[in-house]
């Protein structure tokens, strides 16, 4: 019997596990949703879960005696501890009464009496898996709820391994750590702007030449060469197209051959359009 001793903190960890299992898979799940229209299946949302929880528990209490994080760390049921009338019951605490409980959290919103019954229930459900927790401390067995009430509890199906913690996990997290470190020091020294530019060059078959210009004519249909927007402060630098100062002053900074990204004229020269 010594020998399928599982250690507290493998059954919690099991536990959490589970949670963070079905957490994600319920978040995968709403996001598939968002992709329809609102209001078409937020109203069977409690179905939605007690669906997913029963497959999850079909696939891994039924149907090898133990959930997703407990097989993750080689624990299981006791099987003879799990008959089906035990199995059935196991589902009725774990889906159904959670199903129950969100059907009237969701839809009975109007029955004060009903919404304090479920908070005395829940806040006892707290107390006793509180005082279930100390017992398992003491023990080291059963560590949720319904393991106590069912009386079932788990045993390792590896012996008696003791944990042992992987460093190749630790040593591939430190390279990407540096990794990361040495893209967030190198990359602020890079000038995209003007890597962009020079790229742009070297890919452009033709090569016009234009020429400047002195000043410009501004309409109301005018709009900034780089936003596309109604140009604010219009400047311009020799061509013909005209910016919004800050568009022009910026791009300017950040790349010195900066060239117009219409006619790719070029010039560090920064006019401002008055009215003729
Ligand atoms: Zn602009
Ligand atoms: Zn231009």
């Amino acid at each position: 019997m010594k020998t399928y001793f599982v250690p507290r903190v493998n059954q919690l960890d099991s536990i959490q596990l589970d949670n963070e299992f079905t957490n994600m898979l319920r978040n995968q799940i709403q996001n598939i949703l968002q992709c329809l229209p609102p209001g078409l299946l937020s109203h069977v949302q409690p179905e939605i879960n007690l669906l997913l929880s029963s497959t999850l528990w079909n696939y891994s209490i039924r149907k090898s005696y133990a959930t997703f994080g407990q097989q993750m760390l080689s624990i299981t049921y006791e099987r003879e501890q799990l008959p089906p009338i035990k199995l059935a019951f196991h589902y009725l605490l774990t889906n159904l009464l959670p199903y129950v409980k969100e059907c009237a959290q969701f839809r009975l919103i109007g029955w004060p009496l009903v919404q304090r019954v479920i908070q005395v229930i829940e806040n006892m459900l707290v107390l006793f898996n509180l005082v279930n927790f100390f017992k398992f401390l003491k023990t080291g067995n059963r560590p949720s709820l319904v393991d106590c009430v069912l009386r079932i509890s788990h045993r390792s199906l590896d012996g008696a391994k003791r944990r042992t913690i992987g460093y190749s996990y630790m040593t591939r997290e430190l390279i990407w750590a540096g990794f990361m470190e040495f893209l967030g020091f190198t990359i602020p020294f890079i000038n995209y702007h003007s890597l962009k530019r020079k790229l742009r060059n070297a890919l452009r078959l033709d090569t016009k030449s234009v020429q400047p210009i002195e000043r410009i004519e501004l309409s109301t249909e005018s709009r900034c060469a780089f936003c596309n927007e109604r140009v604010i402060l219009p400047h311009f630098m020799g061509c013909s197209h005209v910016f919004c100062y800050y568009c022009l002053k910026g791009n300017q900074m950040a790349d010195a051959g900066y060239q117009c990204n219409v006619c790719d004229y070029q010039s560090d020269s920064f006019m401002k359009v008055t009215a003729s």
